[in-house]
């Protein structure tokens, strides 16, 4: 049975990426080696490293004076690169679920941390939007889309201060203003490449200037001046990004992944909207693209397993909840086609008819 890949993270890739990769792993390039076995100093491999940071430049409009670097360590080590490198004195982080949460956990070491609004009371289920910015503060830090609660904050803020955002699950699946940022980071594995490579997009200029010392591996300093191969970087998950970056550009670029990603988001939500067995949880103008959250309707609440049964039996991967939510989430990143969406809304239908 065809299987529909709603798996938040790592998830769904292109096939044709995962067919170039397959076959990078038996010959690179015809060089007679795997990718596996190759030094990432190997001449080349060079190109790909370089072809990736285009296409990153490329894709998403990046100005000059930006960085992109492909470190290991997942997005969790950037929750304490960025305020290592970027917090003088005082940092203001907007706390919209789980992963924000673990960001102002780590800024907390190295300074003040104004958390500037919160949805935690509401179980994180909107975007708080009133809020003011500290005009003193070195950086805002936001999560732009909250893999586990289903929402996404799609505008580049003005705030005043330099901004930092945490993009692990939607980047590329929109145009950024990458010139609004000083630093985008984000962990490969939701909607870029294999688990195991962190990207980050920083603004050179803004590196340096905490007067702290910083630990060679800690410092973007570091890996701006190596090309990101100051140590070993992740070296397959690499090659798989940039043939991802490939497929996106030859798709049509972070636009086509745009309209994409609202076309799937509209065919989904409207039926949970329409099902009278599911409701989603975030309020409607914060909903995510990406992650979409619902669970059953209060009427069907005890047929929560009963539903996750049937949509396993049709084929549907992944679609059951975060423990923090309950419920179903779909995660619909780039690579997943409208035929998945379409198949997990048959089902909803097809449930909603036995009850
Ligand atoms: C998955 C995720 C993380 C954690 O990424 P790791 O690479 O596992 O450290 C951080 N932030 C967001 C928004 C995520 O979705």
């Amino acid at each position: 049975m065809k299987k529909h890949n709603f798996n938040a993270g790592p998830s769904i890739l292109p096939r044709e990426v995962i067919e170039q990769t397959a076959q990078a792993v038996l010959d690179y390039n015809g060089s007679g080696l795997s990718i596996l076995e190759i030094s990432h100093r190997a001449k080349d491999f060079q190109p790909v490293v370089d072809e990736a940071v285009a296409l990153f430049k490329e894709l998403l409009d990046i100005p000059e004076g930006y960085s992109v670097l492909f470190l290991g360590g997942g997005a969790s080590t950037q929750f304490c690169m960025v305020p290592y490198n970027f917090l003088k004195t005082k940092a203001a982080y907007l706390n919209t679920g789980t992963w924000a949460k673990k960001a102002i956990k780590e800024a907390k070491n190295f300074g003040e941390v104004v958390e500037v609004a919160s949805s935690a009371d509401a179980n994180y289920t909107f975007i708080p939007k009133d809020f003011t910015v500290p005009s003193d503060a070195d950086y805002f830090h936001f999560t732009s889309n909250n893999t586990i609660f289903g929402t996404e904050l799609r505008k580049d803020p003005v705030v005043g201060v330099p901004v930092v955002s945490d993009m692990s699950s939607d980047i590329f699946s929109r145009p950024v203003d990458v010139s609004k940022y000083i630093c985008i980071y984000g962990g490969a594995q939701k909607n870029l490449a294999p688990a195991g490579l962190t990207f980050v997009i920083v603004k050179n200029d803004a590196v340096g200037h905490t007067g702290r010392t910083i630990p060679t591996m800690l410092n973007y300093q570091t890996h701006i001046d190596a090309g990101s191969m100051f140590n070993t970087p992740p070296v397959m998950p690499i090659y798989s990004a940039m043939l991802n970056l490939r497929w996106i550009k030859a798709q049509g670029g972070v636009k086509e992944m745009d309209r994409r990603a609202q076309e799937k988001a509209d065919m989904l939500y409207s039926e949970i909207d329409r099902n009278k067995c599911f409701v989603g949880t975030a309020r409607e103008e914060d909903r995510s693209r990406m992650n979409i959250c619902f669970v059953m309707a209060p009427e069907y609440k005890e047929l929560e397993k009963e539903f996750l049964d049937f949509a396993t039996a049709h084929g549907m991967v992944g679609v059951k909840g975060h423990r923090s939510v309950g419920g179903f989430r779909a995660s619909c990143y780039n690579a997943l086609p409208k035929e998945s969406v379409q198949a997990l809304i048959d089902c909803m239908q097809e449930f909603e008819k036995k009850h």
